[in-house]
């Protein structure tokens, strides 16, 4: 019996990393990620090695269900290594390991709500070729041919995200016609951050079928359009609990210390969509605040009216990577 494995790795590309894999063919079913061998590529081909000493490593690290190909075969997200079995200068992940063990005991919870735009050749997908569309306020969660555009891909991703098994907590149409947003979550830092590459994965694996391609990109159009952002909702045990509204806030406090710090992972071209319009807070400046979808941290209606729950990041872009952004929320607000 032959069975598909895709692995999937984040390569060198900068300022945003992103996503590369290849087919591996395996004798039998594969039921857990250590029986899954280790493999390589060619890192100078992927800004990860220089060509003289290119060999890279692909240490498996969590293995889902294809939804793409079906039956037994398999998605694998891999971290990278250096030939010696270090951890990479790409790894993101291997940081984010580390904290998440250091602070198990906090239970911290991710909800991610990944934005994202549909683009067909120069346009995003729906536009008039060359032009602009009416102007924003009837597309965010609309319904028919004339205000959302794209939906038989995204019913597509979300069937997929589900049969691989994904926590996807939700979906909607954004403000910009062509733009979607989808949610991953509530999961623990590495689960979060590891489904939410691979959701981004299957996002442009399923629209290559439809000659569509999809970006993370924070401002895909310039002028009066929404951004797309990658907002991080986020919980630790306390906060959780009665009394876990003093814990939002003082969280927020150790936030507001370290804004710049935060800003620098939270995905390049970030200025641009951080700008005090479009439902966001300027990026030179940090405010929290219930209910306040301009602020840098919107605690929930929910939230205060319960006097406890978790707290949203509102600052990080669709472009993030998961892996960055998880690690210094727990890094910030539990040390
Ligand atoms: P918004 O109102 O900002 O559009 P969404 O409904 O799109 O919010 O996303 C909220 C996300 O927060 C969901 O993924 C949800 O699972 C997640 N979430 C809910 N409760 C918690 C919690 N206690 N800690 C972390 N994330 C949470
Ligand atoms: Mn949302
Ligand atoms: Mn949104
Ligand atoms: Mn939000």
């Amino acid at each position: 019996m032959k069975i598909t494995a895709e692995y999937i790795w984040m390569d060198g590309h900068e300022p945003t990393q992103k996503l590369r894999s290849k087919t591996k063919i395996l004798n039998k079913k594969i039921e857990s990620v250590s029986e899954l061998p280790e493999w390589g590529f060619d890192g100078s081909s992927t800004n990860q090695a220089e060509g003289n000493f290119s060999d890279c490593l692909l240490k498996p690290i969590w293995l889902c269900k294809d939804p793409i190909r079906g039956e037994d075969n398999i998605l694998v997200m891999c971290e990278v290594m250096n030939s010696d079995g270090s951890v990479h200068a790409s790894n993101t992940r291997a940081h984010l390991r580390e904290l998440a063990e250091k602070f198990a005991k906090e239970n911290v919870w991710f909800g991610i709500e990944q934005e994202y735009t549909f683009f067909e050749g120069r346009n995003p997908l729906g536009w008039p070729e060359g032009g602009y569309p009416a102007p924003q306020g009837p597309f965010y969660c609309g319904v028919g041919a004339d205000e959302v555009f794209g939906r038989e891909i995204v019913e597509d991703h979300l069937d997929i995200c589900l049969e691989a098994g994904l926590e996807v907590s939700g979906i909607n149409a954004e403000v910009m016609p062509g733009q979607w947003e989808y949610q991953i979550g509530p999961l623990g830092p590495l689960e979060v951050a590891d489904q939410m590459w691979v959701s981004r994965w299957l996002l442009y694996r399923v629209s290559e079928d439809y000659g569509v391609s999809a970006t993370l990109h924070p401002k895909p159009v310039k002028g009066d359009w929404n951004g797309a952002g990658a907002h991080i909702n986020f919980s630790t045990q306390s906060m959780r609990k009665k009394g876990g509204m003093k814990v939002i806030e003082d969280a927020c406090e150790k936030l507001s210390k370290k804004h710049d710090e935060h800003i620098a992972v939270y995905g390049a071209h970030n200025d641009q969509r951080l700008t005090g319009k479009h439902e966001t807070c300027s990026i030179s400046q940090f405010r929290y605040g219930v209910s306040d979808r301009g602020a840098s941290i919107r605690i929930p209606m929910q939230t205060a009216n319960d006097g406890f729950g978790y707290l949203e990041d509102r600052r990080p872009s669709a472009n993030m990577d998961p892996y960055q952004a998880c690690a210094i929320l727990i890094e910030t607000t539990c040390s």
